[in-house]
């Protein structure tokens, strides 16, 4: 199954990947280097790229690492972000060097005179503007503009608690999110600025998931989808897939990034297995394992994970099962193109369901391999 009801956004290009716009939804990293090390991060990111990274960021708290940025931009293959708080001329300096788009925060970066030369500096340079809308570095109350700008919805905005109001009990923390959103987008439009794309991101999966349905409501922009501080690998994954998951399904998201407290290249990983759940995208080799039970005659376990380990290297996409015995294995796998069944002491090699070989259970591996490598794609 597949899905036709995405929903439909303006494109955006970041350097040369199409974001939006119908186009696949990307998978993206950040880079976890201190940026100013230009070797360290170039290396990070030519192991992102390896790894499928199809947009990466990179954090740019000072000067020194702004002009970073441009030296890593030349030694890279894939486009580039910079990842701006607080401070407008790192944007500036940031842009002059050469990246391919500016993710900035309007938690922190809220004076508009300061924005709107950032986006005149972007739209010089034809280079989009990531918003990035974070539960954790929303503006205080009263600390955005009440910009009139073109967009339709700025009562959303206007009705912000000012400074020194009382916060009212039904202006909740989504709404806090779309507003500081569609604040900045107005900055954007008034300026005809529509490379726009947007990001609202959480904790806590039911507000992330309130937050980007509400804005993709209300506004024609790409959505970057994430789960910010999303955890440790194991977690962090569960909890992405679990929120990047209900909006994905809904058509929402354009590009994601899974945030995770561990190697950036396991956050590729994650993104991609999120996107091939939901049939959104088609990379490397699909594993289907079981999940072992007191039918198994060999550790189907530890076989699966060699098969995985193995198939890593593998960029054929193609569906591979293991499964723990003969009586069951092929029935439920038979939609893998191949795969094997372990048995005692041999194992059944099966294409979509059917049995085309016995193998000895020393030579399964090796067998199950060779018919990996001989499947047509
Ligand atoms: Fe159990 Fe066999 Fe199913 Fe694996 S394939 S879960 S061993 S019944």
């Amino acid at each position: 199954m597949t899905y036709n009801k995405r929903r439909v956004t303006k494109p955006v290009y970041v350097g040369g990947v199409k974001v939006g716009g119908g186009a696949d939804v990307t998978v993206q990293s950040m880079t976890k280097t201190d940026t100013r090390d230009v070797k360290a991060t170039v290396r990070q990111i030519h192991e992102l790229e390896e790894a499928g990274c199809e947009i990466i960021r990179s954090a740019v708290p000072d000067m020194e690492a702004a002009q970073a940025m441009a030296e890593i931009k030349k030694q890279i293959h894939i486009p580039l972000i910079a990842d701006i708080h607080f401070h407008y001329q790192l944007a500036l300096e940031c842009a002059a060097g050469g990246v391919d788009c500016l993710r900035l925060n309007p938690g922190n970066l809220r004076n508009e005179d300061q924005v709107r030369e950032v986006v005149q500096s972007a739209k010089q340079r034809n280079i989009p503007i990531r918003i990035g809308v974070n539960f954790g570095s929303l503006p205080p109350v009263g600390g955005i503009g009440r910009t009139r700008g073109f967009s339709r919805h700025m009562d959303l905005v206007n009705r912000l608690p000012k400074a020194g109001e009382a916060q009212s009990g039904d202006y909740s923390v989504v709404d806090h999110m779309v507003a500081t959103a569609l604040w900045e987008i107005s900055l954007l439009e008034q300026q005809d600025f529509d490379q726009i794309k947007i990001s609202m991101k959480a904790f806590d999966v039911p507000t992330t998931v309130e937050a980007y349905r509400r804005l993709g409501e209300m506004v024609p922009y790409p959505l970057h989808l994430g789960i910010t501080e999303a955890g440790t690998v194991q977690s962090g994954s569960i909890r992405t897939a679990v929120g990047l998951g209900v909006l994905l399904y809904e058509g929402i998201g354009d590009t994601i990034r899974v945030s995770l407290s561990g190697d950036s290249v396991e956050e590729v990983t994650a993104g991609y297995e999120i996107l091939k759940s939901l049939n959104l995208r088609d990379k490397g080799t699909t594993l289907v394992a079981c999940p072992s039970c007191g039918r198994a005659d060999v550790d189907v376990v530890k076989l699966a994970n060699d098969v995985d380990a193995l198939l890593k290297r593998s960029d054929k996409k193609i569906k591979v099962a293991v499964m723990g015995c003969e009586v069951n294995g092929p029935g439920e796998a038979k939609d893998a193109d191949v795969g094997i069944a372990a048995g005692a002491g041999r194992a059944i090699i099966f294409r979509k369901g059917e049995k085309v070989r016995v193998v000895p259970e020393a030579e399964m591996l090796t067998a199950l391999m060779e018919e990996i490598e001989n499947t047509p794609v």
